[in-house]
Order: C-alpha cells, then sequence, then structure tokens
C-alpha cells in the first residue's frame, strides 16, 4: 500500500480498479529482441493490426447507430492507411534488421514520420500525423492487451500522464468514476471538466508510474489530493465510510440553493454558473443559478472538433440563452490557445499561453471573429439579458477595435434583413496585470469586468497555470494579485460597472469571504459547486468578511494570508475545512 499526494482537483472519493493510459511517444519500453525472436515478434505484430483492422471493420458498420457520417469516414481511412507501407514494410524492417521489439519499431517509425511532418507547414499534413499516431497509439495498445477508453465494460479509474481538455469532454461518466494524473493544475481547464461530471480526480502525482501498475486497486481522494495505491481491507472500509458520510453531506447542502441570497447581514449577492456544456447547463439550472455569468464557447468548438459555422453557432446559443429566459447570460468569445485546441490541431506556438490565443487570434482571423460575433448578436432576440464577453484583453486599443468589428456585424445583419438586438452589453474578463492596471480607464469603455484569475495569477506570477513544476509559485494569494483584484473592484465602483469573479478562486471555500471582504458580490462558478458556495455566502456577515480583508491586507506574503485564512475557515465552518484540509 503507498500514499500518493497531489492537487485535490474534483471533489469526491473513488475506489476501482486502474486503467492506465499512456503517450506512446514518451512511456512506451524501447527495447531490443534475440534473434530467435523475430518471428514471434512480427506474428505478433501482424496480429494486433489484424484486430485493430477487425474492430475498425465493425464500427464502420455502425451497429449502434450512435457514429455520424465524418466518423465513419475517418475510421474508413484508418483502414486504408493501415495497408501503408508505414505500418507494414517499415515496421517489419526495423524488427528484421535492428532487432527492435514491435512496440520499439513502431514508436521509431512514428518518431520518424513525425520528423517529415514537422518540416511541411500546411495544417493538413499535422493533422494526418495525429492519424498515424492514433493508429499506432491502438496498435501498441492490442500488443499490450490494454483497453481502450471506449472498450470498457466495468468502471474504472484512469491513471494518465495528463487529459487533454478534449479527451475529457469524450468520457463517459458511468465508467470513470475517478482519475489521477501527473501533471494538471486546479485551473488546468481539464481540472474544470473533471469537476463539472462530478467525477473524483487527483492531479499532479509525481512519478505516478513508478507506483502504480495496470489493474492496481486505488483509493483517489479527491478533497485532500490523496491517492492511495493497493489499499489494505481497513483502509477501503474506512474510505467507503467516508464516502457514504461526504454523499449524505453534499445531499443536505443542496437545500441550501432555495434560500434567498442574502449574507447575515442582508447583504445580496449572485452566484452565476461557468458552463460549456448541456450537462453543465442542467446542473445550473436545478442548483438556480442567477444566471450564466462565463459561457466558454471555446469548449463547444474542442467538443465538435471543429470550427463551428454562423448557423451551428446561432443554434447552440439559442438553446442556452432560451433555457435562462429572462436572466443574464454571459457569452464569452473563442479563448481558444494555451491549453484548449481541437485534438487534431497541432499548433507549434512556443509559448501558448503567452503567445497565438484569445482574442489576438480573433482580431487576426476577423471573418471568423465576425462569424461568431453575428451568431450571438442573432441569436440577441432569444434573451434581453443576452451578454458578450471578450477575454484576454490587454490594451484599450483592442476593445476599440473589438467594438469597430461589433458595429460593423449589426451593420451587416441589418442588410441582411435579419432580426436581432442592438447595443449588447460588451464586458470583458480582467485576466491580465496590464488591465487590472488600466481597469480605471477600460471601465468607461466597456458595461461590466469579469476577473478571470485563473489567468490573472499565472500572468501576474508568470507562472504557467497548468505546470506541474512550478505549481508551487502559482500563489491566489500572493498580496500582489489581491493588490490587482481589489484596485479592479475599486475601480468598477467607482465607474458603476457590475465586476464578478468567475476564476476558479470564487468557488473555493478558502478564498470566498476574502473576496466578499474586498467588495465582490458576483460570483460565476462552475455550477456544482454553487450550493457549497451558497452555504458558505449565507452563513456569513459582510461586516465580518470585511474584518478578514482589514487583517490580510498589509500582510506581505502568501503563507502568512493563506494562514489567517485557513483559521477563518476552521473557526466558523469546521466541517468544510475539515473536508478539505488536513493539518499535518
Ligand atoms: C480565468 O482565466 O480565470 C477564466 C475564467 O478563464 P479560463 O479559465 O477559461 O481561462
Ligand atoms: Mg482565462
Amino acid at each position: 500500500m503507498y500514499l500518493l499526494r497531489g492537487i485535490p482537483i474534483s471533489r469526491g472519493i473513488a475506489i476501482g480498479k486502474t486503467l492506465i493510459r499512456y503517450d506512446i511517444m514518451k512511456k512506451v519500453n524501447l527495447s531490443q529482441i534475440k534473434e530467435d525472436d523475430k518471428k514471434t515478434e512480427i506474428t505478433r505484430y501482424l496480429n494486433a493490426i489484424d484486430q485493430v483492422k477487425n474492430e475498425i471493420t465493425n464500427l464502420v458498420a455502425n451497429k449502434s447507430g450512435t457514429l455520424n457520417q465524418d466518423t465513419i469516414q475517418i475510421l474508413q481511412y484508418y483502414k486504408v492507411l493501415l495497408e501503408e507501407d508505414f505500418f507494414i514494410k517499415n515496421v517489419i524492417e526495423r524488427i528484421e534488421n535492428d532487432l527492435y521489439s514491435a512496440d520499439s519499431a513502431l514508436v521509431y517509425e512514428l518518431e520518424a514520420i513525425r520528423k517529415q511532418f514537422e518540416k511541411i507547414e500546411a495544417e493538413y499534413f499535422k493533422s494526418r500525423f495525429l492519424d498515424f499516431k492514433s493508429i499506432a497509439d491502438r496498435i501498441i495498445r492490442k500488443m499490450n492487451g490494454d483497453l481502450e477508453l471506449g472498450e470498457i465494460s466495468e468502471p474504472i479509474i484512469i491513471v494518465a500522464e495528463e487529459v487533454s481538455p478534449a479527451e475529457m469532454l469524450h468520457i463517459k461518466k458511468e465508467l470513470v468514476i475517478g482519475i489521477a494524473t501527473e501533471s494538471g493544475s486546479t485551473t488546468s481547464h481539464a481540472a474544470i471538466i473533471a469537476e463539472s461530471l462530478e467525477i473524483p480526480a487527483v492531479f499532479g502525482l509525481r512519478d505516478l508510474f513508478n507506483y502504480i501498475k495496470k489493474d492496481d486497486i486505488l483509493i483517489v481522494d479527491g478533497y485532500k489530493g490523496l491517492v492511495i495505491v493497493n489499499p489494505d481491507e481497513a483502509t477501503v472500509k474506512d474510505y467507503k465510510h467516508l464516502q457514504k458520510s461526504y454523499q449524505k453531506k453534499e445531499k443536505e447542502i443542496i437545500q441550501v440553493v432555495n434560500l434567498p441570497s442574502k449574507t447575515v447581514d442582508d447583504e445580496g449577492f449572485k452566484i452565476y454558473a461557468n458552463v460549456s456544456n448541456s450537462m453543465e447547463l442542467n446542473i445550473a439550472k436545478r442548483h438556480q443559478a442567477e444566471g450564466i455569468g462565463l459561457l466558454r464557447t471555446e469548449l463547444l468548438f474542442i467538443a465538435n472538433e471543429k470550427f463551428l459555422t454562423e448557423k451551428e453557432q446561432f443554434d447552440i446559443y439559442k438553446e442556452y440563452l432560451l433555457i435562462f429566459q429572462g436572466k443574464d447570460v454571459v457569452i464569452r468569445t473563442l479563448d481558444m490557445g494555451g491549453d484548449k485546441f481541437f485534438e487534431n490541431s497541432t499548433s507549434k506556438d512556443p509559448n501558448p499561453f503567452l503567445g497565438w490565443r484569445s482574442i489576438r487570434v480573433l482580431l487576426k482571423e476577423k471573418e471568423k471573429f465576425k462569424q461568431q460575433l453575428k451568431a450571438i448578436i442573432r441569436a440577441s432576440v432569444f434573451n434581453d439579458n443576452i451578454k458578450i464577453m471578450i477575454p484576454m484583453i490587454s490594451s484599450i486599443e483592442e476593445v476599440r477595435k473589438v467594438k469597430e468589428i461589433y458595429k460593423e456585424c449589426e451593420e451587416e445583419i441589418k442588410n441582411e434583413g435579419k432580426p436581432f438586438k442592438y447595443n449588447i452589453s460588451l464586458g470583458i474578463m480582467i485576466e491580465i496585470p496590464s488591465a487590472a492596471i488600466l481597469s480605471n480607464h477600460l471601465a468607461k469603455e466597456v458595461d461590466f469586468f469579469s476577473l478571470g484569475t485563473n489567468d490573472l495569477v499565472q500572468y501576474t506570477l508568470a507562472v504557467d497555470r497548468n505546470n506541474q513544476s512550478v505549481a508551487e509559485y502559482y500563489q491566489p494569494l500572493n498580496p500582489a494579485v489581491l493588490y490587482l483584484i481589489h484596485y479592479t473592484v475599486v475601480n468598477a465602483n467607482a465607474n458603476n460597472k457590475p465586476v464578478s469573479v468567475c476564476g476558479e478562486i470564487a468557488r473555493n471555500p478558502l478564498y470566498l469571504r476574502l473576496l466578499l471582504g474586498m467588495g465582490i458580490r458576483n460570483f460565476s462558478v462552475n455550477p456544482t459547486y454553487i450550493p457549497l458556495v451558497k452555504s458558505i455566502i449565507v452563513n456569513s456577515s459582510i461586516a465580518d468578511c470585511k474584518k478578514l480583508w482589514n487583517s490580510v491586507r498589509n500582510l506581505k506574503t502568501a503563507i502568512e494570508i493563506e494562514r489567517k485564512l485557513k483559521d477563518d475557515l476552521k473557526k466558523n465552518f469546521t466541517e468544510i475545512y475539515n473536508s478539505y484540509f488536513y493539518d499535518s
């Protein structure tokens, strides 16, 4: 039995069998074979190819009727690729001439083809490499008896180096009961999706492949960020008990959504939902969200693995706007880039979070931006409270350019004779330090602010929000970050512009009372967290929260501030504190 410590990502406890997912390019054991074993190795390889071919033939037959025409075409193309020299002749030659194991021969061949594709700029060829990789991945799994996610028939816990947001969007919640990964962090987009799916998850488990093997039994404690490998009977019993008591508490806490949104000293507040799919939309509705505070439209594109047309976007926005008719719905324009890409896009931005991301892409690719803005503007007829939000704003000029393009879109829709609402409320994310510093000027240009603290922390402290090796530098409580948040709130209030927080800190019990003390009254959170967030706010008084903020605002380090916040949470919300923290 081993105990591994990582970052708590998604609440809940899972107990079950491991399914290992690894990147074949990095994790295959590269090895050689003896002269005598050549024949067996080639047979093992060709058998795996046959199995993959049969599997694809069965899938193409589409007996379940669940595959669309695009997917069937891709699968047919995979079958053709399997006949190419690359998969047959070249790999067999490497086994015969270089005495590589079949796994190694395939990985070396894949590496050779990757280098060839790297020289070719066209996106088509880059995405073609991913087709090769995807097939090679299947062959290697077949040779080693590893299951595909689609082949699982019993509940499993995924153990992986990392899970991309795109993969996460395709996970079946009934079968994947837990996730444990080596990299990733609380604010990575894969984490945000795991929370919505309510799958217990722990990320940032260093060297986990040294401790966890295929079929091991694991306990994933998503509250405290622990993974226990091959637990003894007593530990399993304790955790089953804990699992039941947490589930009971979660059920009790849900009742709070029926209470009025008032603090103990009668101050109003609003809790909105961050959403990107119908499942989250339903949870938001069930938990009586005040509206949608952040629709991450890029995740809709990623789930569909393509850039959606104006018509496709219009239909989706319409659905969201109608479900929350009469309530605020904030549609954020594409925030593509960083860690958010289509599965088959191989952008090679050397520093993706500082590079080709978000509004920078849209201002260059103006037609795509207009396509999205027009879809939103046209959908405005379904809900008067629609709002548009622009991510990653760093300067006044960007806002002015956006406004110009917005006006062009209105003009074009008018000429097309389609109905729409003029002058939709236009807001921006404050998630880059320059935007916080310029917030007094920006407040005069836009209608509202939303603090994107996930990025604000990473850009203020120059720390990649997804990079495990610098996780200790990712400090939401760094006084510099708190200063920027508070400065933004002061400027928003002085200009009578609403401000909310939509980053992950808004759903974290440790930070909530501090945010209230700093003057935040609007929170937009992952909808699964609405009951927890509300239970803390309705049981807090603003007077106490202001005292808390005043007691930390002059402290000089994140550690001192965190200590104060932990004491405050422990004293006022002992049960919540105990489920999230261990004092060791
Ligand atoms: C943020 O940066 O805090 C935010 C809410 O946006 P995203 O997590 O999508 O970057
Ligand atoms: Mg952001």
